[in-house]
């Protein structure tokens, strides 16, 4: 099982013929409503690589609908709290040029409290991964109790802070960031990927494809990108990181986990959309060979 701590979020997409002016007031032309939040995005990702996931975090009383989704798309929900207040969701303006802006409101994902922390962790069995990002709240202390429990830790440092990186980086096994990421926590550290102090680095390059850095590769192991013609890019790093842990997690290489990743990450900016349009293995398959 791959243990993920992490955000749930009801994304609403308002399409609009283009992005407020301040004090302007202007009428969406439709609406689509999503399941969203890292947490949330990247267990489905795993989920549909095949890997049993179950996601710890917490909703609000408005959120059944969030875990009844996630539990249809396979992702274990037992660990999803009911917190007070409303959800986390998400306001995106989209405009006719591409263009977006984004309002987060974190709701229920700053509720979560230590109590599915524990029930999870208890039923954990060491060795496997646990996957922290930055939408919520105790990360550093989840980190601690899944080491706790002999689990090995994963933390994608977004939504990026130095701060955040900087206190999970020594809790953590495999660190995953972007290139920009990466620049900045190399500017706040003075270290590169390779002198993090943390066991594995993968760096994600976009079209570029991706960099680990371990023990076996402290110069670095690049897997190229797989050539696609990408149309929306949202959620291909969640994708690519969901199906690196569910790689990891049937015992993969750290290369052959992040070629795995690499194309599901392209097949992912080939579609728009984001946790409904995740694609499975057999997809993965289908498309770019097993
Ligand atoms: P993020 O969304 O976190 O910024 P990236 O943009 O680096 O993450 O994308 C994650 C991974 O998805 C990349 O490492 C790559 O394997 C794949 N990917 C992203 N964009 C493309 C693209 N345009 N073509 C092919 N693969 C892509």
């Amino acid at each position: 099982t791959v243990w993920c701590l992490g955000s749930i979020n009801l994304d609403r997409f308002y399409r609009v013929p283009h992005i407020p002016a301040p004090g302007e007031t202007l009428a969406a032309r439709e609406l689509t409503t999503g399941i969203g939040g890292k947490g949330a995005n990247m267990s489905v990702a795993a989920a549909r690589a095949g890997a049993r996931v179950a996601l710890i975090g917490a909703v609000g009383a408005d959120g059944a609908w969030a875990r009844d989704r996630l539990a249809a798309w396979g992702v274990d929900t037992r660990f999803v709290a009911t917190a007070a207040g409303p959800t986390g969701h998400a306001i995106i303006a989209v405009a006719d040029d591409g263009e977006n802006t984004i309002i987060i409101h974190p709701g229920a994902n700053h509720r979560l409290e230590a109590g599915p922390l524990q029930a999870a962790f208890a039923e954990a069995r060491p060795g496997e991964w646990c996957l922290i990002q930055n939408e919520t709240v105790l990360q550093a202390e989840g980190a601690r109790r899944a080491r706790a429990a002999g689990l090995r830790v994963a933390y994608a440092a977004a939504p990026f802070t130095a701060e955040a990186a900087v206190e999970m980086a020594p809790l953590a096994d495999l660190l995953i960031l972007n290139r920009v990421e990466m620049d900045q926590l190399q500017a706040a550290t003075g270290r590169g990927p390779d002198a993090q102090g943390v066991a594995t680095v993968v760096v994600t390059e976009g079209a570029d494809g991706a960099t680990g850095y371990d023990a076996a590769h402290p110069g670095g192991l690049h897997v190229a990108a797989v050539p696609v013609e990408a149309v929306d890019t949202t959620g291909a790093g969640d994708t690519f990181t969901g199906y690196l842990l569910a790689g990891l997690e049937r015992g993969m290489g750290l290369g052959a986990a992040m070629g795995w990743a690499a194309k599901a990450g392209a097949l992912m900016v080939t579609r728009h959309g984001t946790a409904d349009v995740i694609p499975n293995f057999s997809e993965i398959d289908a498309n770019f060979g097993a």
